[in-house]
């Protein structure tokens, strides 16, 4: 094995990427070394790429980009004893501390003292990535590798559409990006219906259609609000998921729910949103929940499930394939937002 490798580096603290040679990582004792078959580009690395007051806060160069992708183990760690080189695998890329109160109660995906890889260290924009033991997940053969690379954003909607029921129930999806269009998908094999879609971008509406909306409201031209309660005949959504981060949509998001229907947002705004508590959220009983990563390991176990069921068709999402090199290119469609999911592939693309 080589002793370099290339990678997707953010080497400065300013915008843009380097694809360079760097070390490949060393394993310890607890630690898995994979290389990488395909990764995905998340709405994330392009804070990073641009290099946004976030990303300036958080990120310090030099970083190797990406979390989301499958891979082959190549190399384990003396201690590691549940899985072997060979294997088909991928991971929470949520490294949580054990020790904090969350970690002792059964909830690490809110864990205080998280660190993300490919965040706050280096990730899997690279031939190879290196991975805690306990945060490897391996994953069925029978799963295409295309779809095991965006197990991250995929477990993002599985616990935003199963964090409460949806089978026979209306579910409004308010934001189209990656995560909501999977979101529809998963609601959609679920059982949920009418699934209705609120999305601006062409490019995403058409998509929303493809994965299973009965309807795609566009908020830039229509009362969406009023459109979703004629729809489900004035009653109001049972399930809202908010995924867009717009204020605007958030603030109808809560509007357009029923009368003790349970929104759950997962769409970051990038500043406070007011909201007419009194109306939206108390004299209608709403249930309202953050949800924040995956629930580990639940909501992986379901999303394999969900899966191997064959009933999730993603083909549609997945609207690129680039090797590492061409990051730029993924990025550039990504921005356009005619693009989707953009898989890389680190180790050349699969026959
Ligand atoms: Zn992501
Ligand atoms: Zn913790």
């Amino acid at each position: 094995m080589s002793v370099t490798m290339q990678a997707v580096v953010k080497s400065q603290p300013q915008p843009g990427a380097d694809i360079l040679q760097v070390a490949v990582p060393s394993v310890g004792p607890t630690e898995v070394l994979v290389r990488v078959q395909a990764a995905s580009i998340c709405g994330t690395d392009l804070h990073i790429y641009r290099w946004d007051r976030w990303s300036a806060r958080r990120v310090h160069p030099p970083l190797v980009f990406g979390h989301e992708f499958c891979g082959v183990v190549e190399q384990v760690g003396a201690e590691v004893t549940t899985v072997q080189p060979g294997a088909f695998v991928s991971a929470e890329m949520h490294v949580a501390c054990g020790r904090c109160y969350q970690c002792r109660t059964g909830q690490s995906h809110i864990c205080q003292n998280v660190r993300i890889i490919g965040i706050d260290t280096d990730g899997c924009f690279a031939e190879f990535v290196r991975i805690p033991e306990t945060n490897i997940w391996k994953i069925d053969p029978a799963i295409p590798v295309d779809y095991a690379a965006i197990l991250d954003p995929l477990g993002n909607a599985v616990h935003a559409v199963l964090a409460g029921e949806v089978a026979g129930m209306s579910v409004a999806v308010v934001g189209c990006g990656p995560i909501g269009l999977l979101a529809i998908a998963v609601a959609k094999a679920c059982g949920a219906g009418p699934i209705l879609a609120i999305e601006p971008h062409p490019y995403r509406q058409k998509l929303a259609e493809r994965v299973g909306a009965a309807a795609v409201l566009d908020p830039s031209k229509t009362d969406v609000v009023a459109e979703v309660l004629v729809l489900t005949d004035q009653v109001g959504a049972d399930v809202v998921l908010e995924m867009s981060g717009n204020s605007q949509g958030v603030r109808q998001a809560f509007q357009m729910l029923r009368r003790g229907g349970r929104l759950s947002l997962l769409g970051i705004p990038s500043k406070p949103v007011e909201l007419d508590l009194a109306n939206d959220v108390i004299f209608k009983g709403a249930v309202v929940q953050g949800i924040n990563g995956r629930r580990v390991f639940e909501t992986w176990y379901r999303m394999q499930a969900l899966l191997k069921s064959g009933s999730l068709d993603l083909s549609p999402l997945i609207t690129d394939r680039l090797p590492l090199t061409d990051f730029k290119r993924g990025v550039e469609l990504l921005l356009s937002g005619n693009a989707s999911k953009v898989l890389l592939y680190p180790n050349g693309s699969p026959a």
